[in-house]
């Protein structure tokens, strides 16, 4: 079996029980939960049984054993995140308004993440890897892009395959060296997971069909748009195909979309056929957001059959 690695933030996430407006007064909170995009990315992979791992740094503190006793436990290789000597782990407080918009407090520049970069640890674990999933929100950070930079090289030069998954929010586009590294990324991606109208943060085409073209017409192999409630859809040069969203309640939304390209990426390195990918990828999804907690709505094969089975749908 293939060996996913991705490289980027590990944090602890603490929410506000009740919806309302930022953190200017004393309220109710729960946390700490492992967090951070990369961690659910390759948390998912691991629920998976898929060979993975993860190139991260925490703290010397509970938040840091939180995170990587959790990845360590759903079987994850964890032999390539560092601890940091003196900086506490990453972590975010969120409070979500009540029109759904959610307000962040982060702490994961500087904190422990600081150190993410191209150790020791981290070449080894690059070396056994066949795949590389980028995510763009971890492109913060000079360390991190410079060991993504090398990892792309070394893992593409054996015949390896990157995916990349920009996940961004309009803010971080103008942080110094960001577009560049997202373009860089895009450049070197086999298969191109934007949602919504990311697909159009690197296209002259402003319409997707167009931009579909204009990406397969770049060198990209495969594009999935994930689409929130309406599902997803796969495009390459052969055609394309599009899956509709289970219909769940949506309890917290964070981490859907790294739940759901964990799991396609992992069926798609496993030859699977992209229509059933997709398929198994909003179950992923669905589960990951009826469920409380950035990373607890992750998913074993298992269960997301359990799923399929209850909504009907052949496994
Ligand atoms: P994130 O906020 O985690 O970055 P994203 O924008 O990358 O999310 P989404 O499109 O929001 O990704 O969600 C990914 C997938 O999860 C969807 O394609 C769908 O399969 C599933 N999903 C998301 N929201 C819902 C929902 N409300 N109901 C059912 N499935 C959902
Ligand atoms: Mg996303």
């Amino acid at each position: 079996m293939k060996k996913i690695i991705t490289i980027g933030e590990i944090v602890v996430e603490i929410m506000a029980v009740e919806p309302g407006h930022g953190f200017t007064t004393a309220i109710s909170l729960i946390g700490p939960f492992a967090s951070g995009a990369p961690a659910i990315f390759i948390d998912q992979v691991a629920k998976l049984g898929q060979p993975c791992g993860i190139v991260s740094a925490v703290g010397n503190d509970d938040f840091g054993v939180l995170n990587v006793e959790r990845l360590r436990r759903d079987g994850a290789d964890v032999s390539a995140i560092g601890v940091h000597p003196t900086a506490a782990t990453g972590s975010a407080f969120v409070r979500y308004r009540p029109d759904g918009n959610r307000d962040f407090i982060y702490n994961i520049r500087h904190s422990a993440c600081s150190a993410i970069g191209l150790t020791p640890e981290a070449e080894t674990l690059i070396d056994s890897a066949d795949h590389l999933h980028i995510m763009g929100s971890a492109l913060f950070f000079d360390g991190i892009v410079s060991a993504i930079f090398e990892a792309t090289q070394r893992i593409k030069a054996k015949g390896g395959t990157v995916s990349f998954d920009p996940n961004i929010r309009k803010e971080m586009l103008e942080l110094p060296g960001m577009r560049d590294a997202l373009a860089h990324a895009l450049e070197n991606t086999d298969l191109f997971m934007p949602s919504g109208p990311e697909i159009f943060l690197f296209t002259r085409a402003t319409e997707e069909a167009a931009a579909v073209a204009e990406l397969l017409d770049r060198g990209i192999k495969a594009i999935v748009v994930k689409r929130g409630a309406e599902g997803a859809s796969y495009f390459d040069r052969t055609g394309e195909v599009s899956a509709p969203a289970f219909k769940v309640e949506e309890v917290d939304p964070t981490g859907a979309g790294d739940s759901f390209g964990a799991a396609f990426v992992t069926c798609w390195l496993r030859g699977m056929a992209p229509g059933k990918a997709l398929t198994i990828a909003n179950a992923t999804g669905a589960r990951a957001v009826s469920v409380k907690g950035p990373m607890e709505g992750t998913s074993t094969m298992a269960e997301i059959e359990t799923f399929l089975n209850s909504q009907g749908v052949a496994a």
